[in-house]
């Protein structure tokens, strides 16, 4: 998440063979306002309690405005079901409630919020084992803690067009329309961190993992896993359609070296 860690992938593997889902992430964004002049408002003036309120109502129209896999929904059933079972035990990271979602979406991607919101898309448990998806979910987990995913999300607030919205005066945060969430949601795609960033979320991922009883050898079977997928869509990390996933990510390989090390060193099962 990137957001939510940066979070986001738009583009959809082409073939599924299961049921397709049919939702578009991201379809209510509103392109026409992104671009829109830059309004000087400095970061510092919002308050964390604005902050709150502003991730609160972002997560809340994003679960609004994607199919949210249910257990009493037969269709989306078994996806909710894998991921309560894989994330048990998962309850907070530094004192915040974790909560778990699975959006049934085309569009392969994996994000956390700030306030602990974990979204999974559907798209993306069709193609990685479970494992594979605890490699994923401790990596953003990483950046909740880290607050990368807060100040990821301050920086798009400010900066996408629904900074017009935000009141650097008023104590309460703004309503936001759904073109403005829609921006927001287009800033936070193109949020990037650093790559100590994001070594230090793959660095606290395995960590997560590890003191919650599950096996962080997923970190490197997950990044092992995106490699083959970009390799298998042509290898050119700048076309691969999982790309945007791990865009801004440090190079896979030393990712998977730098994990699976860590792995060998405490004997980590295979
Ligand atoms: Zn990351």
């Amino acid at each position: 998440m990137k957001l939510i860690s940066k979070i986001f992938i738009l583009l959809a593997i082409a073939c599924c063979a299961t049921a397709p889902a049919q939702a578009q992430f991201g379809k209510l964004v509103n392109k026409k306002t992104i671009g829109a002049a830059t309004k000087a408002v400095q970061a510092a003036t919002l308050s964390d309690k604005q902050m709150s309120e502003y991730v609160k109502e972002y997560i809340d129209w994003m679960d609004a405005n994607n199919r949210v896999c249910k257990l009493d929904d037969p269709q989306t059933a078994a996806y909710a079901a894998r991921l309560d079972s894989l994330t048990a035990g998962l309850t907070s990271v530094e004192g915040l409630p974790l909560n778990f979602k699975v959006y049934y979406v085309i569009d392969v991607n994996a994000f956390a919020c700030a306030d602990g919101s974990v979204r999974v898309f559907s798209s993306l448990m069709d193609i990685m084992s479970d494992e594979e998806l605890l490699g994923v979910i401790g990596h953003e987990i990483g950046h909740v803690a880290h607050h990368d995913s807060k100040n990821a999300f301050k920086q798009a607030l400010l900066t996408s067009a629904l900074k017009d919205a935000v009141s650097a005066t008023s104590d309460k945060a703004a309503a936001l329309t759904d073109s403005q969430l829609g921006s927001l949601s287009e800033a936070l795609v193109s949020a990037t961190y650093s790559q100590k960033a994001e070594r230090a979320a793959d660095d606290y991922g395995y960590e997560f993992l590890r003191d919650h009883g599950k096996n962080p050898r997923s970190m490197a079977k997950s990044f092992m896993r995106l490699k083959a997928i970009q390799e298998e869509q042509g290898g050119s990390t700048k076309t691969s359609k999982i790309n945007q996933l791990f865009s801004s990510h440090p190079d896979l390989d030393a990712r998977i070296k730098r994990m699976q090390e860590r792995a060998d060193t405490d004997n980590c099962p295979e």
